[in-house]
């Protein structure tokens, strides 16, 4: 170090120019608009792509859409999705088992973009949680039971989407 160098850093010292420093940007933070969000009272916006809780949907007749096809369990990476199916006396065939088990999940959304019929959908919904081992294992009828509540939500939403694709 140079006896230029010392002298400037013993003055510095002297003159607190580094708390100065510091308690100017303080000052200039304290004085800018604050950017913390009071959750849950407040929430930020969310992508009109996020990929919450799972849903599975019926058509307007109250029928569900899921045919059954398994492409959503095939593709899912996770191995998360459970299904079992029969043919109905009509000859169409329904899940007669349908389960998601979030602790796998990754929430990737394969099983949404794989689906023909947009029977199983990632809402909007991450205000969820289990509390006890089990709880995050989605059946086919809380998966309905979901998609029964939001349904008027995730058509918007799928409606908005499309916009996207
Ligand atoms: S979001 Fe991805 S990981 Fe989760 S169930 Fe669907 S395909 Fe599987
Ligand atoms: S949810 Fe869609 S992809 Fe999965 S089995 Fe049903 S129809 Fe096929």
């Amino acid at each position: 170090m140079s006896a230029v160098t010392a002298i400037k850093d013993l003055l510095s010292s002297f003159m607190l120019t580094e708390l100065v420093k510091g308690l100017a940007l303080t000052g200039r933070h304290f004085l800018s608009p604050h950017i913390t969000v009071q959750y849950p009272e407040e929430k930020t916006p969310l992508s009109q792509r996020f990929r919450g809780l799972h849903a599975l949907r019926r058509y307007e007749n109250g029928e569900e859409r899921c045919i059954a096809c398994k492409l959503c369990e095939a593709v899912c990476p996770a191995v998360a999705i459970t299904i079992e199916s029969e043919q109905r006396d009509d000859g169409s065939r329904r899940t007669t088992r349908y389960d998601i088990d979030l602790t796998k999940c990754i929430f990737c959304g394969f099983c949404e973009e794989a689906c023909p019929v947009d029977a199983i959908v990632e809402t909007n919904i991450f205000e969820y949680h289990g509390e006890q081992r089990g709880d995050l294992y989605f059946t086919k009828d809380m998966l309905l039971a979901v998609g029964d509540r939001y349904e008027a939500e995730i058509a918007a939403d799928r409606k908005a989407d499309a916009k996207y694709r």
